[in-house]
């Protein structure tokens, strides 16, 4: 009698102090319905991660959970005439991590149309530097420049040293517009220059809490990942014809804000969805992100940890300490 070999996976269950993670033994029968069973080579750890590790019900319904919204590896079996065993493949959002159980395990099974084939010149790990951050960064970075050219003037991006802002700093800096940071880490200002920032500014520089429903024009465009009044702030300070791309909420989920922006400087706020996007634009992302838009950071801000360290770094994330990306290897 053969026996499949068990593989670990971070499972976050109910415990009587709230939901907890560790790392726990699975078997195949365990994972969810699927075609497409991926060998986990390299997962990261985005912000929706770290919710979902602490059993946020927004981002993981149920529990027990496995998180991990992205996660890059090679198809051990396939039902799906699109997907092959031995193919090397990546997958982010969807349900990946949410309703469904997600990369932060040796194995996956997920339906074959969230596979993504590997673009050429990526491999699983430099797929998982980006992660759903690059792709969603990459997506910011295509609202900004189908709308403003580079000359225009200066892009803001705040929630900078996170996983999508230092990936949007550099892709943005790579493409020719000239960048100005926003972080509330000072200490990382070399390393936001290295990426390509012109300029490194703290938080409250772009923060106006004055109630005025129209500031001075100081951007082109915006990529935030902030929300709250920073979000507010920055739709009132874009230029005329200018664009924010909103994707996140570290700072606030609320908009306190008028039509002004809108209406008398047709100022376009574009919203981001990574999970949800359609196939074609998420292939065209990929296209891009292993292309044109191709970024390597610098190794310091790769930090690569195992399932065992994944509990510390979610604390770090959640307080906002972490600076770049972190790739969860799956053992
Ligand atoms: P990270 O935790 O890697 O980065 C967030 C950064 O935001 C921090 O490093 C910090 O940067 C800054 N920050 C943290 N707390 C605050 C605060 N209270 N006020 C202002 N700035 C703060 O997260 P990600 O890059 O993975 O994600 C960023 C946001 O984008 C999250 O809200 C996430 O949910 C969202 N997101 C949305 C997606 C979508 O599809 N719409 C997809 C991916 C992410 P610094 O110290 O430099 O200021």
């Amino acid at each position: 009698m053969t026996t499949t070999p068990r593989f670990p996976a971070f499972l976050v269950r109910d415990t009587p102090e709230g939901a907890a993670g560790s790392v726990e033994w699975l078997g195949r029968d365990d994972l969810p319905a699927g075609e497409v069973l991926i060998e986990v080579g390299y997962s990261s750890l985005n912000y929706k991660d770290a919710l979902a590790s602490r059993g946020n019900k927004g981002v993981a319904p149920s529990l027990p959970h496995v998180p991990g919204i992205d996660c890059a590896g090679v198809v051990v079996e396939s039902s799906s005439d699109t997907v092959s065993a031995g193919d090397e493949v990546l997958v982010t959002g969807y349900d990946l991590g949410g309703a469904s159980w997600g990369g932060w395990s040796g194995l996956v099974r997920v339906p074959a149309e969230w596979v993504v084939p590997m673009p050429a010149g990526l491999d699983a790990r430099a797929a998982m530097i980006y992660g759903t951050a690059g792709f969603t960064a990459a997506q910011c970075v295509t609202a900004v420049s189908d709308r403003v050219a580079p000359e225009a003037g200066d892009v803001v991006v705040t929630g900078a040293t996170g996983g999508v802002g230092v990936l949007a700093v550099a892709i943005l800096s790579k493409i020719g517009y000239r960048v100005t940071a926003v972080t509330g880490k000072s200490e990382q200002e070399a390393m936001l220059r290295e990426l390509g920032a012109s300029a490194v500014v703290g938080r409250e520089a772009v923060v106006d809490e004055s109630g005025r429903p129209m500031l001075k024009e100081k951007w082109s465009a915006a990529v935030d990942t902030v929300g709250g009044a920073t979000l507010a702030t920055l739709l009132r300070s874009t230029a005329h014809r200018g664009v924010v791309a909103a994707c996140g909420l570290v700072g606030g989920a609320e908009l306190p804000l008028t039509v002004y922006p809108f209406i008398l400087r047709g100022v376009t706020l574009a919203g981001i969805d990574s999970a949800k996007c359609p196939r074609e634009p998420r292939l065209e992302m990929w296209r891009r992100l292993a292309g044109d838009w191709r970024v390597e950071l610098p190794a310091k801000m790769i930090t690569e940890i195992t399932l065992d360290g994944v509990a510390g770094r979610v604390e770090e994330i959640l307080s906002g300490q972490v600076a770049g990306r972190t790739l969860v290897l799956p053992t």
